[in-house]
């Protein structure tokens, strides 16, 4: 039996899964977290069974050797292949990619872009080199799906210099998970992907795509994942002005304040309480205001994204949710969808209800577009970018 070893590694943590090659199911998963702090933690999850082991102050690599000992006593599969997320490719990767060193300097060039995601996730390929001396290792680009958005989507309207010279501009993330989208949407339209489909990619980070015969045309997130629809703690679009406003009139440099809109901001700034959209939904349920306002804020920039974007297609034929809101939330798919049934959209309220946790299919209204629920993999995507490049 053989698998591809799938890694996620943030700053502080590597999510890991172990895939196997042949029906793609997952044989092992789990999370190292709180790494180089007394915390550090690693937990696996095999068989319907979780495992906790204390890693104290270990690092990637420290921890990297604790998933091997781990994969290897509590698996039979033998790991063929790493597939690594890697957050930002810049311009220079549109698509997944063996590493070898110059792949690795590529993926160290872009650093500036995300300072907080790609050293991690270089570190990440570093300690896999270590452990798997000998084995093929991938990088799966968040932003490679969007390399094919127009220059109309990618570029600000800033001096045209800090593109040329600093790269600034539009990349989009969440790429993994609407490539998967886009790929599984013919299973549930008789084989056929429409051509203009907006996707909402709706978790902790929150984005849309608008796919154009398969292809990203345009998408929410910028130069960073801030940017776009109101996030769990990210505060999606804002007046530029606001940042320089509020360092004049709080004495905050621009580096805390922009600290807070990646952390205090978003669900948790608005209702002051959590980021988590389930808590969100109950405290509104409970009519406490400041959960109503935040969901009812989520809910319309989320609209306007998708409107506009249904400008950007020239029409649309199809939505689709996904990501943890998406996948589980009829209370936000429902608000939305009422308020576009001016595009043909409206749901069928059984059918929204039922489809969460783990559910898939169309919760649109008989004779109007779909609107399908589809739970992402971006692990299952990552796996199979993996086997058709060692293979
Ligand atoms: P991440 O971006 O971290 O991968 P996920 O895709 O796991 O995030 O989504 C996490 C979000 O999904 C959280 O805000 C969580 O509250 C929300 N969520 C999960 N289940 C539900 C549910 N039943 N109703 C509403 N929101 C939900």
């Amino acid at each position: 039996m053989q698998a591809v070893l799938v890694l996620n590694c943030g700053s502080s943590s590597i999510k890991f899964a172990v895939i196997d090659s042949g029906d793609k199911t997952t044989v092992l998963e789990g999370l190292a977290e709180r790494l180089n702090s007394a915390g550090a933690v690693v937990t696996v999850k095999h068989n319907g069974e979780k495992q906790s082991l204390a890693i104290a102050d270990a690092n990637h690599e420290q921890a990297l050797v604790n998933i091997v000992d781990l994969i290897t006593s509590h698996c039979q599969h033998k790991i063929i292949g790493i597939g690594h997320r890697v957050v930002h490719g810049g311009e220079r990767f549109s698509a997944s990619c063996r590493i070898d060193a110059e792949v690795l300097a590529g993926i160290e060039a872009c650093s500036h872009l995300a300072p907080l995601h790609n050293p991690a996730n270089i570190a990440g390929i570093v300690a896999a080199q270590k452990a798997y001396p000998t084995l093929p290792q991938v990088a799966v680009f968040d932003t490679a799906f969007h390399q094919t958005l127009p220059e109309t989507a990618y570029l600000y309207a800033l001096p045209y210099a800090y593109y040329q010279d600093y790269g600034v501009r539009r990349y989009g993330f969440h790429g993994t998970s609407y490539r998967y989208i886009a790929q599984a949407i013919p299973d549930y339209n008789a084989g056929v992907l429409p051509e203009k489909v907006i996707i909402a990619h709706l978790g902790n980070g929150a984005s849309v795509c608008a796919l154009k015969n398969g292809q990203s045309v345009q998408t929410s997130m910028g130069m960073t994942p801030l940017d776009g629809l109101v996030q769990g703690t990210r505060s999606g679009d804002i007046d530029p002005a606001i940042v320089s406003f509020l360092a004049d009139h709080t004495g905050k440099s621009h580096a805390d304040i922009t600290d807070e809109l990646w952390k205090q901001s978003g669900l948790l700034g608005v209702s002051q309480l959590t980021n988590d959209c389930r808590e969100i939904e109950t405290g509104a349920e409970q009519g406490e205001p400041a959960c109503t306002r935040a969901l009812a804020i989520f809910n319309a920039r989320l609209v306007e994204v998708i409107a506009s974007y249904a400008g950007v297609l020239n029409g649309v034929d199809a939505l689709v949710f996904t990501g943890g809101i998406g996948e589980n939330s009829s209370t936000v798919r429902g608000k939305v969808l009422q308020q576009l049934s001016y595009l043909g959209f409206a749901a069928d309220d059984d059918k929204n209800h039922a489809t969460c946790r783990g559910q898939a299919g169309n919760i649109a209204a008989a004779n109007h577009k779909p609107v399908w629920v589809i739970p992402t993999d971006e692990e299952a995507m990552i796996a199979a970018d993996t086997l058709a490049l060692i293979q």
